[in-house]
């Protein structure tokens, strides 16, 4: 152990209510693991929080002795962020706690709960938070970054549904941000990823929902590139109440799948609708009327279904690689390009994910939030997802030459959650003319950037 975190675990030792866990201890090499098995950091010290008082106590200790610090939530960071080398990880998993207001409509959660601890509560009373589509993600990570799901067309984005963060800041003093305390640091945190301090909690507005239509299916052949234009034709006169996602992909090998599909290149759809069933049902049957669907289904499921229903395809402990842009428009030649790409793919279960983006999400403007503009509603994200570490070269060259062939037609503008470790560079374009106010109150709250294991935003 080094002698600066030796500092911190003696100064922990006297005042510490929950776990410390130093390498030797049993329950460290569990601890120690992210969902990204490309990030195989080894931390000095894992402090797992029992409370609020524990993290002030973690943040002042760690500041003090000028350790380096990583805040973990859900751990799902696909740059890697909640862990480090040799420093000290905040582990806020022991943080879980959910209060859910069922006549207000509103939800109080801890600053580890998972989404699917959120779902399990607010479902109990009809309600949903609009969050991301698999359950073991972490919320906090999620919703400062911005949040994006099924439910974002008719509810807007996580970051839009909060009304109160409560945090713990780079001096380990507690604050309050909402729309009457500190305003900028409550519009700072509604996209700015975790710059700014440590949330204990979020307050959130819920929308009653409880379960929805879903359909899906695959096309294959020339259909493939023909889907995704009359997606993209289809999606910016679509009501709000329908989320039609399209991953270009290799259709699995298992058993639900129809010998003759499986291992063929695909375009999976997967549309939700939330609202009047029979409006909906037309919807979907026209959807997927479009192509020469296979394994066409269309069917109403429960909004827990749902939101666990994606949770086996990414699994902890893969490796996982992505690069993620934005497009106003999506032209015939990039359609063409991912489409292109599938020929050599190296990963079966490597994906060109393509959301649409609009409704209530894409109609809060660009000053409003951290998060930004909305008016590029075409979002790609290519992501890799593969087993084994002798084929990390391949699957990295595959993701980064598609990003780097769609690259100039994108707008510019990046989706920090998205984004992966190796992006630095591209923070202040995510930003873009929120960059400035950022800065200032980075430097207001982090003047020494102790928070900057995240799509980092620099103090002045
Ligand atoms: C399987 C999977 C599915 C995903 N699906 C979606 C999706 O549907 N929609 C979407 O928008 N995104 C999605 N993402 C991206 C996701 O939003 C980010 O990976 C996010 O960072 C995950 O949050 P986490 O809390 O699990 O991460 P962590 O790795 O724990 O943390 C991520 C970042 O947030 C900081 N942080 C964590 N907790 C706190 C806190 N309490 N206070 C302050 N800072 C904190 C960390 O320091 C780190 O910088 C998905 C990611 C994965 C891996």
């Amino acid at each position: 152990m080094n002698e600066l975190i030796s500092e911190v675990r003696a100064t922990l030792l006297s005042n510490f209510h929950g776990d410390l866990l130093s390498p030797g201890h049993p329950d460290f090499e569990e601890a120690r693991r992210v969902w990204n098995a490309m990030v195989a950091r080894k931390p000095a010290l894992i402090a797992r929080c029992a409370d609020t008082t524990d993290i002030q106590n973690a943040v002042r200790a760690a500041a003090t002795a000028g350790v380096l610090a990583a805040i973990r939530c859900g751990g799902h960071s696909l740059g890697g962020f909640s862990t480090c080398e040799d420093g000290l990880v905040i582990d806020l998993s022991r943080l879980r706690d959910i209060s859910v207001d069922e006549h207000g409509k509103r939800a109080r959660f801890g600053g580890g709960c998972l989404l699917g601890t959120i779902d399990t509560a607010t479902q109990k009373v009809g309600l949903a938070f609009p969050s991301g589509v698999v359950s073991h993600t972490g919320a906090a990570g999620l919703v400062l970054g911005g949040g994006t799901g099924w439910l974002n067309r008719l509810h807007g984005l996580s970051c839009d549904n909060v009304e109160g963060f409560t945090l713990v800041v780079a001096d380990g003093s507690l604050v309050r941000a909402n729309a009457k305390q500190n305003p900028d640091l409550f519009w700072a945190l509604r996209g700015g990823g975790g710059n700014f301090g440590v949330v204990t909690e979020f307050e959130v507005r819920l929308h009653p929902v409880t379960s929805v239509l879903f359909g899906a299916g695959y096309c294959i052949g020339d259909d493939l590139a023909a889907i995704v234009r009359r997606w993209r034709d289809f999606m910016p006169h679509a009501p709000d109440n329908l989320r039609w996602g399209i991953s270009l992909t290799t259709a699995p090998s298992s058993a639900s799948v129809s010998p003759h599909l499986r291992g063929r290149p695909v375009a999976s759809q997967g549309l939700v609708w939330v609202g009047d069933r029979d409006e909906g049902n037309r919807y979907l049957h026209r959807a997927l009327s479009f192509c020469d669907c296979q394994a066409a289904t269309q069917r109403e499921m429960s909004f827990l279904e749902l939101q666990t229903m994606a949770d086996h395809e990414f699994p902890h402990g893969r490796r996982y690689y992505t690069k993620s842009g934005y497009f106003r428009s999506l032209g015939d030649s990039e359609i063409a390009r991912m489409v292109a790409a599938l020929e050599t793919i190296p990963s079966p279960v490597d994906q060109i994910e393509l959301a649409y983006l609009g409704g209530a999400a894409g109609r809060v403007g660009a000053s409003e939030t951290a998060f930004g503009d909305r008016g590029s509603p075409f979002i790609a994200n290519v992501l890799g997802n593969w087993s084994e570490a002798s084929d990390d070269a391949a699957n990295v060259a595959w993701v980064r030459k598609l990003f780097a062939d769609l690259r100039p037609a994108m707008t510019p503008g990046a989706y920090v959650n998205f984004m992966s470790g190796d992006e630095q560079d591209r923070v202040p374009e995510a930003y873009r003319e929120r960059w400035g106010r950022l800065v200032t109150i980075k430097t207001h709250y982090d003047p020494n950037n102790f928070f900057r294991l995240n799509q980092n935003i620099p103090p002045q």
